[in-house]
């Protein structure tokens, strides 16, 4: 906190002092409570501290700011604190209540919050916080689709081109209820479409608590086989006619037509399979071998040698070492090699991939491991999740390049052609398999 810092409103203020009170351990408590001001002081050594912050909201502009800020303390801090009240803990567990109800009960908060900010509340505090967040918890999921368009229509605003889809459907009481969700944001897709592969990968996973439903995302790969999130969207489930729709809008947003010359990675959801072969027609649709060994592990536990069996037939250079691997695993067991021949291991083998499909994967680990970052997210409320979702996404893409340029400086490689394709608008080039050495 500093003297002229400047905030939306009164309660990220607040929200800010808070951090500060549970970072530092010290008595504060709020003395001004008005309409346009607010100010802390701290309680502590018998009230002989001095420290003290106050905010006021500024008539000539619509921000608030710290006018007053004298930050000397003569306390030591000893786990008491009066700004520490029902609310405020309310809101610092909200997202854990939310997510493990049952295991954020008040004796639970009241440890926490001593391991963990040295701070003591009583259980009556703890009881009340509890109570107080369930409730928000509970009108949260009706506010959150009302604020949904909104949500939608900012984006349209901030960022022109993009494409956000609504769909509703009447409830019994004549009600709009959320059907689903989709985005995709326009500099993502133009993006996409001029630097990366022509390769999407799609994956669902599902939402937790009150928002029941799946997250389903498409990702590309850019230049540097880098995970490039091109756009998302939220259903109540996963079916064919909900997978219909996002690969509708994916084949009008990123313009694939028939989806001749693109592939799509998936694992094996069946309504998934179904909307691609209706609405990309001539996409390549590889699956994912890491699926296909998942369901195979279920009903052949005890085979060890199955994983890299598998593995080897999946990475299979040319039809020759297919047939020797396939053969291999024939050999291995029967019933095995039955159960991958009903699998087609012609759609996830290497050897049967186009040659000019730029990419090699034989799984779809990267929209996986992006479904693992945003693990974190999927207990949020839901515009607060697409909200992360959206960042993460910035993030990814951003973080990302700035790491490997750096990486690239260090390897003493002379240039490295496809590290620039972003700034220069340049669209990768087939370089066959050796990508990872260029
Ligand atoms: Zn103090």
């Amino acid at each position: 906190m500093y003297k002229g810092q400047s905030f939306y409103n009164g309660i990220t203020f607040k929200e800010c002092v808070t951090d500060y009170a549970l970072a530092t351990g010290c008595n504060l408590k709020q003395y001004r409570y008005d309409r346009d001001r607010i100010g802390f002081r701290c309680v502590g050594a018998k009230g002989k501290c001095q420290w003290k912050v106050y905010a006021a909201s500024l008539h000539n502009e619509s921000m608030w700011r710290i006018t007053k800020y004298t930050n000397t303390h003569v306390c030591v801090p000893n786990g008491e604190c009066e700004m520490f009240k029902v609310p405020v803990i309310a809101r610092l567990f909200l997202d854990k209540i939310r997510e493990e109800p049952d295991y954020y009960m008040p004796l639970k908060m009241e440890q926490t919050i001593m391991e963990k900010w040295k701070i003591s509340a009583t259980r009556g505090q703890c009881q009340a916080a509890r109570r107080k967040a369930l409730a928000w918890i509970a009108s949260e999921y009706d506010t959150q689709f009302e604020r949904l368009r909104d949500y939608g229509a900012e984006i349209l605003e901030a960022n022109q081109g993009s494409v956000v889809e609504i769909d509703t459907v009447k409830n019994d009481a004549g009600h709009d209820v959320f059907k689903r969700f989709y985005v995709c944001f326009d500099v993502l897709r133009k993006t996409w479409k001029k630097t990366c592969r022509p390769l999407i990968g799609v994956d669902g996973c599902f939402l937790k608590e009150k928002i029941k439903g799946q997250l389903l995302v498409a990702l590309g790969r850019d230049a540097d086989n880098a995970i490039y999130p091109i756009a998302w969207s939220v259903v109540q489930v996963e079916n064919t006619d909900n997978w219909s729709w996002f690969v509708n809008r994916l084949k009008i947003d990123l313009e694939l037509g028939d989806g001749d010359g693109y592939i799509m990675v998936s694992d094996r959801q069946k309504g998934l399979i179904k909307a691609v072969e209706l609405e990309l027609p001539k996409i390549e649709h590889r699956k994912c071998v890491r699926h296909i060994y998942g369901n195979l592990k279920k009903t052949h536990p005890d085979k060890k040698q199955l994983k890299k069996l598998l593995w080897d037939l999946a990475w299979s250079y040319n039809t020759r070492d297919y047939e020797e691997r396939l053969e291999r695993i024939h050999a291995y067991d029967s019933k095995v090699y039955e159960d991958v021949m009903k699998t087609k291991p012609k759609t996830w083998c290497r050897a049967f991939h186009k040659i000019d499909s730029y990419c090699e994967d034989v799984e779809n680990n990267s929209v996986e491991s992006f479904n693992n970052t945003i693990n974190k997210v999927r207990e949020k409320p839901f515009v607060a999740m697409l909200e992360t979702v959206r960042r993460l996404a910035m993030v990814r893409i951003g973080g990302f390049r700035f790491k490997r340029e750096e990486e690239v400086v260090g390897s003493g490689f002379k240039c490295y052609p496809v590290i620039n394709c972003f700034h220069t608008g340049l669209r990768w080039v087939s370089i066959g398999f050796t990508n990872k050495t260029v």
